[in-house]
Formats: C-alpha cells, structure tokens, sequence
C-alpha cells in the first residue's frame, strides 16, 4: 500500500540531482538541488519522519507541523521577502521541500563577516524584514522564529524570511501558549506562559519583539540579551533590561534608538506594530537626505 508513496522518493530524485549540503537541523537536512529539466537550482530541505530519532507521538507532531508549515508557504506565494516553496514530495520515511535556493545564505553569516551593519543597510533589511511581517499579521500569521538564522539573502542581498517550522495562524482573540523560538529572541510574553501559571497567552506581537532585537543585533554586533548563564539572561529579557552600551552605539543617531525602543517594550499592547514601525522616522531618512542634497 506505500507503493505510490515510495514512488514518490524515486520521483524526487528523477526530478532533481542533489549536491551539497547547505544546513542541518535536528530532524532535517537541507541541500543544494539541480532540477534536471531545467538545470534551475534550489534548495530541499528533507524532513525525517521515519521515526529512528524519536517516538511515534514525535514523528506524528513532526509530521503535522510540516503540513501547517507547508501550508502556510503556500498562503504566502509571491511575497518577494518570503522564501518560495517551488515544489513538495511526500514518503513514508521522508517529506521534501523545494524552495528557491539563496545563494548568499543566512543574515547571520552576512552579519558575521561584516560584524555590524551601517544605519543605511540596516533600514535596508529592515524595511524588507517589517514588510514581511507586515504581510503575515495582516493575514494573522505570526512566524514565531524570526532571528538572522531564518533570514536568507538572494543574489542581490534582498531578504527572504524563511523556516516557517513554527509559524502558525492565530484566530482572532485567540492567544497562544505553546513555548516556542530561539531563547535570545524570546518575547516577555512567551517566557510568562511558561514561568506563571494565569499569564495571558500571547499573540502576533512576538514577532514584533523579535524585530527588535534583529535590529539592535544588526547595527551593534552583539545582542540586546545576552548572558553566560541563560537563567540571567531570560530574566533581563522578562524585565526589558538592556542598554546603548559605550562605544558600539555612540556614533549610532537617535532615530534607530528609538524605533528599537519601541520594540522591545515588555508589555506586547504597548510595542509597535509592523505598520507603526513601518511609519517611524527612520524610514523616513532616505527622502529627506535625497531632498537636501539635490
Ligand atoms: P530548521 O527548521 O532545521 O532550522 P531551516 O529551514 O531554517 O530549517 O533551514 C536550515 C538552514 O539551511 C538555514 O538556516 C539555511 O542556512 C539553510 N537553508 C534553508 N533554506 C535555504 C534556501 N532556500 N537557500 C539556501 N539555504 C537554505
Ligand atoms: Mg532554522
């Protein structure tokens, strides 16, 4: 009966020609794919649910949590920040993702190499990132694991927001609860769920304070939380502890100190949204710096 199922993989692999690896992750490895019709590249990431590395309740909950993300791909086609999903395969022990390939790989790698980024580029990616995540919101989808790792870059240093392995569509009033992301881009909102039990849930929101700390990451190098013992830095991100420290910000201006001011706000109704962001002055710099110099 799995017969057409393991065609499937035969199916995938007359289609396409793997080559290397491109990222790992705990239950998926992604490559660098040549479709053979076309000689197009593209990037597959291929999903283990055979079920060696964990239980059946695992493999059941890997399993539908790539179908939401699949799905959610697909209610995003055509956003130009947002990875494509250009093909699906499905198997008994395996599902494969085609997306198109980002040949200039991860924010974070960009970063690294650069260490920090000028207040010019940073509205660059910034505008691109906030315009994503606009898109989403506006569709109440909430991404969840925003952070330089998830964000890819094309040929022409654009980005395309990826791994939508934790997003999710919130209904109206609903509030999530699930514990989920990346510890240093946690929102304070997350972390309540888990620490007292009559926190509220949480919302669209998370993503916006993710924003902020991508943004405080990319114009400095280092990030707004961080300490040796994880503990102490999920209590400063609780309380919203963190500084402009001397000298990576002093020749930093106001107007992106203030924007990430207005992310990283502890309390989720008071932060920012993507269109309030989307309006702050900061944007704003490119014309009028145009307008006084002509
Ligand atoms: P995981 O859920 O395991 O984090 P991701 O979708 O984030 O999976 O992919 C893991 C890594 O693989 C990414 O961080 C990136 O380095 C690489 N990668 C994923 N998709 C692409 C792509 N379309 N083009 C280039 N590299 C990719
Ligand atoms: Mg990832």
């Amino acid at each position: 009966s799995d017969l057409p199922e393991q065609d499937s993989a035969k199916e995938f692999y007359s289609r396409y020609e793997p080559r290397n690896v491109l990222g790992k992750g705990v239950s998926s490895t992604v490559r660098r794919v040549v479709e053979k019709k076309t000689s197009k590249e593209y990037a597959v990431k291929i999903i283990d649910i055979s079920g060696e590395k964990g239980d059946g309740m695992a493999v059941e909950q890997l399993k539908r949590d790539t179908i939401r993300e699949v799905n959610i791909l697909r209610m995003c086609h055509g956003h130009p920040n947002i990875i494509e999903l250009h093909d699906y395969f499905e198997t008994p022990t395996f599902i494969f993702l085609v997306f198109e390939l980002c040949r200039k790989g991860e924010l974070f790698d960009y970063l690294t190499q650069v260490v920090s980024l000028s207040e010019k580029r940073t509205r660059f990616f910034m505008r691109q990132l906030l315009e994503c995540v606009n898109y989403l919101h506006k569709r109440n989808i909430v991404h969840r694991d925003l952070k330089p790792e998830n964000i890819l870059l094309d040929d022409d240093l654009n980005i395309k927001v990826s791994d939508f392995g934790f997003a999710t569509v919130i209904k109206p009033e609903e509030e999530l609860t699930e514990l989920c992301g990346t510890p240093g881009y946690l929102a304070p909102e997350v972390l309540s769920v888990s620490m007292y039990e009559d926190a509220p849930g949480y919302g669209l929101a998370v993503d916006m304070w993710a924003c902020g700390v991508i943004m405080y990451t990319l114009l400095c190098g280092s990030p707004p939380f961080w300490h040796r013992k994880q503990m102490m830095m999920l209590r400063s991100i609780m309380q919203g502890n963190y500084t402009f420290s001397s000298p990576e910000w002093d020749d930093i201006s106001d107007a992106p100190k203030d924007l990430i001011r207005h992310l990283l706000v502890v309390s989720p109704k008071d932060r920012y949204t993507a269109e309030q962001a989307l309006n702050h002055p900061f944007f704003k710099r490119e014309v009028e710096k145009a307008k006084t110099f002509y």
